[in-house]
C-alpha cells in the first residue's frame, strides 16, 4: 500500500492517542438503519469505519439503528449483513438499539427524577410553534413545571400503551432559549403501538434518534462515533445525553462529522431509491442500475473495485459530487487484472471464408488472461463461417478505418489474417454477408513469417455455427443529468434516463455455456460483463458492468 498522509480523522484518533484515549480503548462502529439496503454512500462509511478498525487493530461493531418500526424490517437487516460481509469486512458484535430499549427507559426514568425530562400533552404542531427560530428564543411548555409523580405516572402509562398514540412525548428538560435548536427540549420518545421486527409488541414507546444513537454508543463503549455533517449540530445534544447517564471518569464516546458522499448520475438515499423500486422505474434493490452495494454487486463490480472507489475519494469534511466516472474506472482498472478475455459479438453480421474447407473446423489456441500469466489458454473453434461486429465492416473507408474493409487485410483475434472480397446484400440493400479469403499460413502464434505479418486491425469474431446465443443486458445511467437532485423545482424522477437498459442477444463463444453466476468476462473490444442471477443452466445472460473505454469521456 502506498503510503498517504493522514486524512482528518486519523489526525483526531492520533492526537487522542497522545492525549486521551489508549489504544486498546479504540473501537467504532457502523451503524445502519435497517430501512432499505445499503447504497454506494454508505461503502464510504463502511470503508471509514472498518477501515480504521483494520489500522488501529481495534473492534469494529455493525449496529442497526432500528428504533423505527415504520420503516425497519429483518429484510434489510439481511442484506446490510450479507453486503458488509461481500465487501470482505468482519465486525466484533453485531449490535441493535432495540437491544437497549430496556436500559434507555431506565435512564430515562432516572432523569424524570432528577428533573431532567418531562411528558410533554401538547400535539407535535403545539410543540413545533413554540420551538422559537433561530434567532428568536423559544416558549416553554406548559407541562414543563409537571411534577416528577405526574411524569413518571405518564411516562408509564405511555410505556404500556394505555395513552393514544399522539397524546404524550417525553422530552429533555434542557434550554428553550438555546442558540441551538436541537437544545430546545428535544422529544426523547414517542408513542407508537407498532410492531418492531424484533421486539414485536413489547414496546409502545419508541427512543428518537439523539436519544438512541449516543447512548447506544455509550452503551458499546465505543470511542470515536463518525457520522454525516449533518449530525454537527446534534453533537452538542449527544454530548448532554452521555453527560446525563455515565459516571464521573467513564471513557464517553466522541462524535465526529465527516462529509456524505454523493456520487453523479444517479442517487444516494435509501428514501428515494425505495421509490424508484416501488413506481417500478427498477425492477428491484440490486437491480443492476441501483447505486446499492447490491445492484453493484449483480451489475459485476467487485469488493476491491468498491474498496478503491472509497479510499481513492477518502474522507472529507465538504460535500462534493464524484463522477460516477471515477467508479466506472475503478472497476475497469480490478477487472482489467482479474476478468478471463473471450470474445462475444453483441451486433453480429456474418463473415464467410470463401477458401476456407466447408466443413471443417479446427480448435485455436487463445489466452484467457494477458495480466495474468496463471489464468492459462482455453481453445476456440474456427469454421468457415463466423460472425463479426457490424461496425467492425465498411464497404469502403478512408486510411484510418482499421477494421475490415473490401481489398484490405485484417487480423482475427487468435485466427487468421483475412483479406475483404465481396458483399452480399438483401434486396433493400443491407449486408446480410460479407465474402472474405484467409491466408493459411497466418494462424497466430504458429511462427511461420505469415503470421508475423503486421496488419492494422485485429477484429473479435466468434464461429457461427458453435457460438452460444445469448441474452446480454447493456445498461446505462439511471439518470441523465449529473446531479438529479440539484433541481430545486423539478423532482428526481424527472430525470429518469428512458434508455437505462437496452436488451439484445449476442452471440458468444461457447466456453460460456458453463459460466456461473456471478462470473466476470472481458468481451475482448467491448467491455466487462458479468453473468445474471436470473441465468439458466448452460444459458447464461450477460450484463454489462462496463465498456472497455470510458465512452462519456469527450
Ligand atoms: P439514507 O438517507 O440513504 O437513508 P442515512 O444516513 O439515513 O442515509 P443510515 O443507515 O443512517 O443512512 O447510515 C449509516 C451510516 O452511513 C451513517 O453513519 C451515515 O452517516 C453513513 N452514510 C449514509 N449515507 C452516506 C453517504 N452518502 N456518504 C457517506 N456516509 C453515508
Ligand atoms: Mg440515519
Ligand atoms: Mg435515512
Amino acid at each position: 500500500e502506498e503510503k498517504r498522509p493522514l486524512n482528518f480523522i486519523e489526525q483526531i484518533i492520533e492526537e487522542d492517542l497522545q492525549n486521551t484515549h489508549k489504544r486498546e480503548e479504540l473501537k467504532f462502529r457502523f451503524p445502519p438503519e435497517p430501512n432499505g439496503y445499503l447504497h454506494i454512500g454508505h461503502a464510504s462509511s463502511i470503508c471509514l469505519n472498518f477501515g480504521l478498525g483494520e489500522k488501529y487493530n481495534a473492534p469494529v461493531n455493525l449496529r442497526f439503528d432500528d428504533t423505527n418500526p415504520i420503516k425497519e424490517e429483518q429484510e434489510f437487516v439481511d442484506a446490510i449483513k450479507e453486503d458488509v460481509l461481500w465487501l470482505g469486512f468482519k465486525w466484533e458484535k453485531e449490535c441493535y438499539a432495540s437491544d437497549y430499549f430496556q436500559q434507555l427507559y431506565d435512564w430515562a426514568v432516572e432523569m424524570i427524577k432528577n428533573g431532567d425530562a418531562y411528558v410533554d400533552s401538547q400535539t407535535s404542531e403545539e410543540i413545533a410553534m413554540q420551538k422559537g427560530t433561530p434567532t428568536e428564543p423559544g416558549k416553554e411548555s406548559p407541562y414543563r413545571k409537571r411534577s416528577i409523580e405526574e411524569n413518571l405516572d405518564l411516562f408509564e402509562k405511555m410505556k404500556n400503551g394505555e395513552t393514544p398514540e399522539r397524546g404524550h412525548v417525553l422530552r429533555a428538560k434542557i434550554d428553550m432559549e438555546s442558540p441551538n435548536m436541537l437544545m430546545r427540549d428535544p422529544v426523547m420518545y414517542r408513542c407508537l403501538h407498532k410492531s418492531h421486527h424484533r421486539t414485536k409488541d413489547n414496546w409502545k414507546i419508541y427512543p428518537m434518534y439523539d436519544w438512541a444513537h449516543g447512548e447506544s454508543d455509550f452503551i458499546e463503549s465505543i470511542s470515536h462515533s463518525f457520522c454525516t455533517l449533518e449530525f454537527l449540530p446534534h453533537r452538542e445534544l449527544y454530548n448532554w445525553f452521555i453527560e446525563k447517564v455515565s459516571k464521573e471518569g467513564e471513557l464517553k464516546p466522541k462524535q465526529r462529522e465527516f462529509a456524505r458522499r454523493n456520487v453523479s448520475h444517479t442517487v444516494v438515499s435509501k428514501r428515494k431509491l425505495m421509490q424508484l423500486v416501488e413506481k417500478g422505474v427498477v425492477n428491484s434493490w440490486d437491480d443492476p442500475r441501483m447505486p446499492t452495494i447490491s445492484g453493484l454487486r449483480r451489475r459485476g463490480y467487485t469488493p476491491n473495485a468498491i474498496r478503491k472507489f472509497a479510499d481513492s475519494i477518502g474522507v472529507g469534511k465538504r460535500e462534493n459530487m464524484i463522477d460516477v466516472a471515477h467508479l466506472e474506472f475503478c472497476a475497469r482498472e480490478d477487472l482489467n487484472k482479474t476478468a478471463p478475455r473471450v470474445m462475444g459479438v453483441l451486433d453480429p453480421v456474418k463473415l464467410v471464408i470463401t477458401n476456407y474447407e466447408e466443413g471443417k473446423e479446427e480448435w485455436l489456441e487463445a489466452e484467457n488472461n494477458p495480466e495474468d500469466e496463471s489464468a492459462g489458454n482455453r481453445e476456440i473453434p474456427f469454421s468457415r463461417e463466423l460472425y463479426i461486429e457490424k461496425e467492425d465492416f465498411k464497404e469502403s473507408a478512408n486510411r484510418k478505418f482499421f477494421r475490415l474493409t473490401l481489398g484490405k487485410e485484417v487480423r482475427l483475434k487468435n485466427a487468421y489474417i483475412i483479406k475483404g472480397e465481396e458483399v452480399v446484400k438483401d434486396s433493400e440493400g443491407n449486408i446480410t454477408e460479407i465474402h472474405c479469403t484467409y491466408d493459411p499460413k497466418s494462424k497466430s502464434g504458429s511462427g511461420t513469417e505469415e503470421s508475423m505479418r503486421k496488419v492494422k486491425g485485429t477484429l473479435h469474431w466468434v464461429s457461427a455455427k458453435h457460438a452460444l446465443e445469448t441474452e446480454i443486458r447493456l445498461y446505462d445511467r439511471l439518470f441523465s443529468v449529473e446531479n438529479p437532485d440539484g433541481d430545486k423545482e423539478k423532482d428526481f424522477m424527472e430525470f429518469i434516463n428512458p434508455e437505462s437498459l437496452q436488451v439484445i442477444k449476442g452471440y458468444v463463444e461457447p466456453s460460456l455455456k458453463s459460466a456461473g453466476i456471478q462470473d466476470k468476462f472481458q468481451f475482448q473490444r467491448i467491455g466487462y460483463f458479468c453473468v445474471d442471477k436470473e441465468s439458466k443452466e448452460g444459458q447464461p445472460i450477460f450484463n454489462r458492468t462496463v465498456t472497455l473505454r470510458d465512452s462519456w469521456a469527450k
